[in-house]
């Protein structure tokens, strides 16, 4: 009896102990992934205690501050990544907000601000604090997770270079548009000065010579050169930029381009925008920015024209390609609202033919004008059910 109960608790004993090692090799394969996740994790993520302490980190966060995990863990996070504002003036810790996170029991995200590499150069980030709720004191503490705003910022940046080469572009054409009116403009003093320089030479040759008079009419030259002068110096300063040359170009890849500029637009009005790209498309040869205004122009206007459509109707905008004959390719933006007013129509591609608030109606004439030069075709196509199409038409590139 005394043998058996001996042998029972051996077995419990063994049972117990190997009970014991599955659930440390379970909470060892346990911490095993979530280090494996925490470093799959292409942002950087930390840890914090009460007192700012770097609790952990993953390899992201190594990557991305040039800092060693064992150079992080154990020292204060703030004064080795968030010491200095983005300004240059220092950060103190009590107004870090991550250093609130714990006792604020509250979440919190930065959409911008700037973390310090390990070589003293600024890594923009948005960052999210969220508490971490231990039983234990040395338990609590917080997390953060940061992400690395440089690309995304470098591409706004591109984007905003984009649209002011493409402002440029308006400009160019506006002026092209205007030239009558300048050179009407600059006639004036140029008539003025001429007028004014002949009678300085009747003056001259006056027996009596005035030189009051002479004065006044050398006066009103100066003043006359001056105003010509003004109007060169305008003209030159919205002409500024050398024109570039016609490229090879993937009309294709040339509309996706443009999604980003066009979708914040889109978005804020309802529109859903899709491209259908035809296959197997031949370059074309023109000029990039020339080409990306007309599209610009038709997809603005065709967004704007939704914006007023009832609730609960479409609001579509349809950016096809195509080849339209074997040397013609064809691009057509199409909408779902409710097209131009048969008056409107007529005068489409006029200059300063506008039905909006703030328009120039400038816009289709510049398009009309640059598909012009492009030896192409801009026009218009209601559809008896709705929704009216602009379409444009380009040669494909003759030396291929
Ligand atoms: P703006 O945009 O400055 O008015 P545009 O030349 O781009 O100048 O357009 C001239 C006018 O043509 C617009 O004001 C509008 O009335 C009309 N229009 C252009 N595109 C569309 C469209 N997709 N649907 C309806 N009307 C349009």
């Amino acid at each position: 009896m005394g043998s058996g109960l001996l042998l029972l608790i051996l077995f419990l004993l063994l049972r117990a102990i190997r009970k014991s090692r599955q659930l440390s090799r379970s909470q060892q394969n346990l911490q095993h992934r979530h280090e494996l996740i925490l470093n799959s994790v292409a942002d950087g993520i930390y840890g914090v205690d009460l007192e700012g302490r770097t609790t952990f980190v993953n390899h992201a966060m190594e990557q991305l501050t040039g800092w060693s995990s064992s150079e992080l863990i154990g020292h204060n996070a703030h004064q080795l990544l968030h010491h200095t504002r983005a300004d240059g003036t220092p950060h103190p810790s009590e107004e870090c907000p991550i250093y609130h996170t714990s006792s604020s029991n509250r979440a919190i995200f930065i959409e911008q601000d700037i973390f310090w590499r390990r070589d003293g150069s600024p890594i923009p980030v948005e960052y999210s604090s969220t508490p971490i709720r231990g039983d234990e004191p040395s338990e609590q503490g917080a997390v953060v997770v940061f992400r690395d705003l440089s690309a995304r910022l470098q591409a706004t940046e591109a984007a905003r270079q984009h649209q002011a080469e493409l402002a440029h572009m308006a400009r160019l054409s506006t002026m092209g548009e205007m030239t009558s009116g300048i050179a009407h403009e600059l006639n004036q003093p140029l008539a003025a000065i001429v007028t004014n320089a002949q009678a300085c030479i009747r003056l001259l040759h006056t027996p009596h010579e005035n030189r009051a008079k002479l004065e006044k009419v050398l006066g009103r030259i100066a003043e006359q050169a001056e105003r010509a002068a003004a109007i060169i110096r305008q003209l030159r300063r919205m002409a500024r930029k050398e024109e570039p040359e016609s490229t090879h170009l993937d009309l294709n890849a040339l509309i996706k381009g443009l999604l980003p500029l066009l979708e914040p637009e889109a978005r804020k009005a309802g529109v859903a925008i899709r491209i259908q790209p035809g296959g197997n498309l031949p370059p074309i040869a023109a000029q990039r920015i020339q080409i990306e205004q007309v599209l610009l122009n038709l997809c603005r206007n065709a967004i704007e024209s939704m914006v007023e459509l009832p609730h609960g109707q479409p609001r579509q905008l349809l950016i096809t390609s195509a080849h339209h004959e074997p040397q013609t390719l064809l691009v057509r933006v199409s909408d779902s609202g409710p097209g131009p007013s048969t008056e409107v129509r007529e005068r489409l591609f006029t200059p300063f033919t506008t039905t909006k608030p703030k328009g120039m109606g400038l816009g289709l004439s510049i398009s009309h004008g640059i598909i012009e030069a492009h030896r192409g075709r801009l026009y218009v196509e209601t559809h008896e059910h709705g929704g009216v199409s602009f379409c444009f038409t380009l040669p494909v590139c003759e030396d291929l």
